[in-house]
């Protein structure tokens, strides 16, 4: 295994400090110094002057379940620096269950009746395991798809013996490593879900010391009854929630990421509380009739019934049409949507805020996707550290390493220090910025010059490398 010596470089070790100059020595997957480095025979040197050397950043959202195995090189990713992937987001996740047919929306996000095909969630990570990605994966197992499993009907709460068969699937998930369980109280599948159905699952969550994540079941007029029910299974059940994504959706909520934050703020002094933001006033999942009237704008970002849609505006095709806007979303669907419903204010508010992590929220088979999928990372250090001045770079990168590291449990990551994997981005501080936008989405962003993970490049020259070093992460090992 090649060594290298990354020289000259401003090293931001992910804590927050202010950066230093360091040289940094890879040697068998990890770093090995960080100071003045002597060039040794053997060890590739490369020049990093005027350049940061970060630790890798964690995307702590994502949708990549399927992504890593079928596009397992995850350019949209490493293009960004991103070096590890939070999996199984919003109660969705890839495992465990066998689909006989097309699963429900906002299944389809992830795949088709035959990409569910994983008994049990170790078949799943065995199967990245044989095939491994370019990055590392942190996966989360999804209440809903325990539903598909476990349930005939999804439109009510489950059963004593739903539940318990729910219960053996989360227990087998965690045995094999999941971080924790993932809900989407908001999507069908679980919105009939009462809070007793998730607070019984929360238990088996605090034996195993993991998590839950939540796309909450509302983040608009309900939203702060929303925080305390999420709050309340943390609390119950004495483990860390994670909120997705937060945001205040539909223009009535514009400004009131003031009251939620200030509500985060007061219950994060009595338990252990984190939340994840994307860097924009757009959010994006399945076309929806119930969502269209609260956004300014709904851009289509994949459509079965009429593909070629795609990257359009509903109101244009629905003018063309003749047809009202929920006629039209009928004729598209299934599809999926970009919705401009943020106030930009709210956005800045709950970037700024100290405990919020990055999430991209990306949704990798689009056709159309959000500009989040490659821009998100470079947004956030270039745009809105550099350009807004939201914060420093340092305290930028922190958010992106150390913070989720330490949150989701990813022992030996998120920091750079001797011992530590060398997971690491180089970038031009003066430079990175995202270059993927509304309407060209998939262009990998500016400024990102070398990605390592566990001390193999993977990106480099503004492409990957085609090294897949990727490893499953495993809660506790
Ligand atoms: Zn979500």
């Amino acid at each position: 295994m090649t060594d290298f010596i990354l020289c000259g470089g401003e090293v931001i070790d992910g804590s927050g400090k202010p950066p230093f100059r360091a040289d940094v020595t890879i040697r068998e997957g990890l770093i090995a110094a960080v100071g003045k480095c002597e060039s040794r025979a053997g060890a590739r040197e490369i020049d990093c002057t005027g350049k940061v050397v970060a630790p890798g950043f964690i995307d702590t959202h994502t949708h990549d379940d399927r992504a890593l195995l079928v596009n397992p090189e995850m350019a949209m990713k490493i293009s960004q620096g991103v070096t590890t992937v939070v999996t199984g987001n919003c109660g969705i996740s890839l495992a465990p269950f066998v689909a006989k047919t097309a699963p429900p929306p906002p299944f389809d996000l992830l795949g088709e009746a035959d990409d569910f095909c994983y008994p049990r969630f170790a078949d799943y990570l065995a199967a990245l395991d044989s095939s491994p990605p370019s990055l590392n994966a942190a996966p989360l197992v999804g209440h809903s798809t325990l539903r598909l499993a476990a349930m005939e009907a999804l439109d009510r709460p489950a059963s004593t013996v739903e539940l318990a068969a729910m219960g053996e699937g989360l227990e087998e998930a965690l045995r094999a490593g999941a971080f924790g369980l993932s809900s989407g109280l908001y999507y069908p599948p679980a919105a009939c879900a009462p809070p007793s159905e998730i607070e019984a699952l929360a238990r088996l969550l605090a034996r195993a010391g993991a998590l839950y994540a939540t796309h909450m079941r509302d983040e608009g007029k309900g939203v702060l009854a929303s925080l305390d029910e999420s709050f309340a299974v943390g609390r119950k059940a004495k483990i860390p929630v994670v909120i997705s994504h937060h945001k205040l959706a539909g223009r009535e909520n514009f400004g009131r990421s003031t009251q939620t934050l200030a509500h985060f703020e007061k219950a994060m002094g009595a338990q252990e509380i984190g939340l994840d933001a994307y860097p924009y006033a757009a959010s994006s999942t399945i076309l929806q009739e119930d969502r269209i009237g609260a956004a300014e704008k709904v851009l289509v970002t994949w459509s079965k019934s009429v593909p070629e849609a795609a990257g359009r505006e509903l109101s244009e095709l629905a003018r063309e049409w003749g047809i009202s806007l929920e006629a039209a979303a009928q004729r598209l669907k299934p599809a999926g949507a970009i919705y401009f419903m943020m106030d930009e204010a709210d956005v800045r508010r709950i970037l700024a805020f100290p405990q919020t992590m990055i999430g991209s929220d990306g949704l990798p088979f689009d056709s159309h996707p959000h500009p989040r999928l490659w821009g998100t990372f470079p947004r956030v250090l270039g745009h809105y550290s550099r350009e807004v001045g939201l914060f420093s770079l340092a305290e930028a990168v922190r958010r992106m390493t150390s913070l989720p590291a330490a949150r989701f449990g990813l022992k030996g990551r998120g920091s750079i220090g001797p011992g530590l994997f060398a997971d690491i981005a180089v970038f031009d501080p003066s430079s990175v910025i995202d270059r993927a936008s509304f309407d060209d989405p998939c262009r990998p962003a500016l400024g990102i010059e070398h990605v390592f993970v566990g001390g193999r490049p993977v990106w480099s020259e503004e492409r990957p490398t085609g090294e897949r070093p990727g490893r499953v992460l495993r809660r506790g090992r």
